[in-house]
């Protein structure tokens, strides 16, 4: 187990953590990324970015985040490959392990994003990448001609829908109620859409199939008004209902919300521990945008810059 101590350290490689090191290592604090287990984060799983500003032909996700990281290279950040197995927030220098390394550090820049929320079920788990899936983008190509289900009712489920028709040869969106959280101009989009059909007011219950017999063949839903069970067939189910923070590794260390989002300071990236930092999806569940992320990234860089400082002058 080696030990190696960094003025920053910044949890996280995706649009928040790597504008974190931009600011950082242009501030001269040679911060080091932990890059964790997915490197360059979620937008490494989408294809087309259209809202980032500054791209008007668009960008694919994972070319952005290439960009974004040799820019934060160019000025010296550091990165360590690895994923972060406990943390202690108790005291100063702050203590971070991975299997082979435990680093310290003075400040603490938290950008570990979050990951899609799954149903829960067993067979969910099992059938996971057999038919499960909870990423059109990554999985849609293996769905062409297929009969395919996205369970939500917000603008991620109609965006996967959308896309998935693309591939699949019919899409319908299995919502738990009548009312939608998707923006207007999203649902609209999919109701217009030939492919799309919705089932509305229905729970998944399980997801048939066998693994190493084809993978899914249906699911079971259950009426959420009747209480009536029945089957669906499917040759895949798509989960899009959310996501969860990346903040297992801080709970009872950190103050987080009723959803497990850490909670910053109003106007800020201060976090109730002194030192610790966060910024991107891991603190917000509102906007979840990759250029609202990497701004949270560049206030956390520059709240750790002042905060170092002002211990410096203590
Ligand atoms: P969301 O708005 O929180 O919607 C999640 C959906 O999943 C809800 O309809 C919810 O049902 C359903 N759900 C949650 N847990 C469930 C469970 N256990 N079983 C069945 N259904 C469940 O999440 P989101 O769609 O990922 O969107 C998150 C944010 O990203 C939003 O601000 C959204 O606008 C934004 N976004 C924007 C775009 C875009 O503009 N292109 C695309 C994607 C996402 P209930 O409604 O019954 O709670």
């Amino acid at each position: 187990m080696t030990t190696e101590h960094h003025k920053v350290i910044i949890l996280g490689s995706g649009p928040a953590g790597l504008t974190a090191a931009l600011y950082s290592s242009r501030a001269n604090l040679v911060p080091l990324v932990v890059e964790g287990t997915q490197p360059g984060g979620q937008l490494t799983i989408t294809t087309e970015v259209e809202n980032f500003p500054g791209y008007p032909k668009g960008v694919l996700g994972p070319d952005m985040m290439n960009e974004f990281r040799e820019q934060a290279a160019k000025f010296g950040t550091l990165f360590a490959v690895g994923d972060i197995t406990s943390v202690d927030l108790t005291r100063r220098p702050f203590t971070l392990r991975t299997e082979s390394t435990t680093f310290t550090c003075d400040a603490l820049i938290i950008a570990t994003g979050a990951k899609a929320r799954l149903l829960g079920l067993e067979s969910e788990m099992r059938l996971m990448g057999h038919g499960v899936s909870a990423c059109a983008t990554c999985d849609g190509f293996f769905f062409r001609d297929k009969k395919v289900l996205v369970v939500g009712g917000g603008d991620s489920a109609m965006e996967e829908a959308n896309f998935l028709t693309k591939f699949a040869s019919s899409v319908t969106i299995l919502h738990r109620r009548e009312e939608f959280r998707a923006s207007k101009i999203m649902l609209d989009r999919a109701r217009n859409n030939q492919r799309i059909s919705f089932r509305l007011n229905v729970a998944v219950e399980d997801i048939l199939g066998d693994a190493a017999a084809g993978g899914v063949k249906a699911v079971r839903v259950r009426d959420t008004i009747t209480g009536e069970v029945s089957e669906i067939e499917c040759d895949g189910i798509f989960m899009a209902i959310g996501h969860v923070p990346n903040t297992s590794i801080f709970e009872g260390q950190l103050e987080l919300d009723s959803k497990g989002y850490i909670v910053t300071r109003p106007g800020s990236t201060y976090t109730s521990v002194e030192g610790v930092f966060a910024c991107g999806d891991v603190q917000d569940s509102t906007y979840r945008q990759a250029v609202t992320a990497a701004g949270s990234g560049c206030m956390a860089s520059i709240d750790a810059e002042r905060w170092l400082e002002g211990q410096h002058a203590a």
